[in-house]
């Protein structure tokens, strides 16, 4: 067998491999089942890339992604690599030197796209050709719980046991349940060798703000970034096309980007993002996979994303290059309750539910850190790392307080209400504000009436997200908007831990009243 290390200069004339690039190519290489969980922008395709150039025979790639598998095609020819794909968008020509390849044993690498699995001949030509090595990018796919899910993608698990070959699976998506599903749905629960590597993006920024006028906060972002390639992230269709026209009155070029638009018209948008300098996308994560800009100079996220996973993969967009780039992740608590909620009333079944839950909780502990912002990204991917310098609270370390005290406060008033209400309403119990439903349910006679008046209504709410922040309470999916104490709140209500919290993100500028129950 050729030595990796020789091929990676030869081929394709990189001095070293990036982390763990080497290891996973000796593992796919030597045949063995593979399980490569790398950022996006990590190198993922030389892991089996390489392999395939050191085993005999063809390896299989399977991957959704038309454009990019076209494009690597182009690229490993250009470095004198046979390789081929079977898409859609082939023209006839391409097919038959597809096949006339095949045919005299010279592929080494064949792309194919999922939906050619289906073909019932597909398995057969599969046999003919000598496959030694099945490649699943994107693996992810598999999981009908994601956002990308691809009903195609589950007849990989067939093939691979048909044609009895080893199969190696790549994905940037790093939880453990997706893990597990690729595991179940790929390698038939059989667990394959896991490789979680190069997390860890170093020239990324990190940095959340508490939301107080989105838009201004948006605006201001962008202005100074002017000229800048970058992506805003927004949680609905309709905020894209409102905040695309603000950042245009501003003087921005910037296109909105959307699910719901025509194809054709996103099309447009990807081809202008990849070939212009300067163009601003505000987007759903609609716009992700297959976003292959090496330098978008920055990420903004105009509402909170849903996950940590998901925060990490959108930004992760941000400075492929490897030069410096900038992110801000915008969070209130209409965000958190708007991703509670969304997991509450989605349609997974319960141990899935329970688990976003803590994907978002990770992602709150990420906005409220009070240390540095990458250890605590990287530790939830299990890296482990020393404080950055390169994120918010590590520049300016934020001002924190026991807040013990307080929050027992506002865990009271809302025992004492049978957790029946929401933030605004227990807010006015905490003041001491006299409104007719305070009057009407009598709630001015609680022993709660008023203790928290030396703190203004901005600075409880503020202590409320960072509650929900920190899991001690959760709206309740059953009463709208109702908050619930969770079990993390009990040794806090009964003065047995105590809570530190952030003053700087306290008091934010709300335009907004505080959401009602
Ligand atoms: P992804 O993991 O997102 O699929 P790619 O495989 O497309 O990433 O790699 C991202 C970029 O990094 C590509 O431009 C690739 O050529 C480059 N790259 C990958 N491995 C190395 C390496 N060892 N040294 C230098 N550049 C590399
Ligand atoms: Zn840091």
């Amino acid at each position: 067998m050729q030595c990796a290390a020789t091929l990676l200069q030869d081929i394709f004339g990189f001095d070293a491999f990036r982390p763990g690039q080497g290891e996973i190519v000796e593992t796919v290489a030597a045949g063995n089942n593979t399980l490569a969980i790398m950022p996006t922008g990590g190198g993922k395709s030389l892991c089996y890339q390489l392999p395939a150039l050191m085993r005999d025979g063809v390896t299989v790639v399977i991957s959704p992604l038309i454009a990019l598998m076209r494009d690597q095609v182009r690229a490993l020819r250009a470095v004198g690599v046979n390789a081929g794909a079977l898409t859609s968008g082939n023209t006839e020509e391409e097919t038959q030197a597809v096949w006339d390849a095949l045919e005299s044993g010279q592929l080494k690498l064949l792309y194919i796209a999922p939906e050619r699995l289906a073909a019932g001949s597909a398995l057969g030509m599969l046999r003919r050709i000598g496959v030694s090595l099945i490649a699943v990018d994107e693996a992810h796919c598999v999981s009908q719980w994601g956002h990308d899910f691809r009903p195609d993608y589950l007849r990989i698990g067939d093939l691979r046991r048909a044609l009895d070959v080893p199969l190696a699976a790549f994905t940037a998506t790093a939880d453990a349940e997706t893990r597990d599903e690729i595991i179940e749905k790929l390698f038939d629960g059989e667990p394959p060798e896991i490789f979680l590597k190069g997390f860890d993006r170093p020239n990324i920024r990190l940095a959340f703000t508490a939301k107080s006028s989105p838009r201004q906060q948006i605006l201001e972002f962008a202005a100074a970034r002017e000229g800048q390639s970058g992506i805003v992230y927004c949680g609905t269709r309709a905020k894209t096309q409102t905040l695309a026209q603000a950042l245009r009155d501003a003087g921005h070029s910037t296109c909105a980007y959307h699910g719901g638009m025509e194809a054709e018209l996103r099309r447009e948008v990807e081809a202008r993002f990849a070939q212009e300098d300067g163009l601003i996308v505000v987007a759903t994560v609609a716009f992700g996979m297959g976003v292959d800009k090496p330098d978008i100079r920055w990420v903004a996220h105009a509402d909170l994303p849903k996950s940590i996973e998901a925060y990490y993969q959108e930004i992760g967009r941000a400075g492929r290059d490897g030069a410096p780039a900038d992110t801000l992740t915008l969070f209130g608590a209409d965000d958190i309750r708007l991703r509670r909620s969304q997991i509450d009333e989605g349609l997974a079944p319960p141990e899935r539910r329970s688990a976003d839950h803590a994907r978002l909780n990770a992602l709150l502990g990420l906005a409220e850190a009070q240390g540095c912002r990458r250890c605590t990204l990287l530790s939830y991917f299990g890296e482990n790392a020393e404080p950055c310098g390169n994120c918010d609270t590590c520049q300016t370390p934020p001002e924190v307080f026991d807040g013990t005290q307080d929050v027992r406060k506002a865990l009271s008033a809302m025992l004492r209400t049978d957790e029946y209400f929401g933030a605004g309403h227990l807010i006015d119990i905490l003041c001491g504000t006299l409104t007719d439903k305070v009057r009407a349910r009598g709630h001015d006679q609680l022993p709660t009436f008023g203790v928290g008046k030396e703190t203004d209504k901005r600075t409880w709410q503020g202590v409320f997200r960072q509650m929900m922040g920190h899991d001690l309470v959760r709206p309740d999916p059953s009463r709208h908007g109702a908050l619930r104490m969770t079990d993390k709140a009990v040794p806090i209500l009964k003065d047995k831990e105590k809570i530190t919290l952030r003053r700087d993100t306290l008091v934010t500028k709300s335009r907004r009243p505080v959401a009602k129950a």
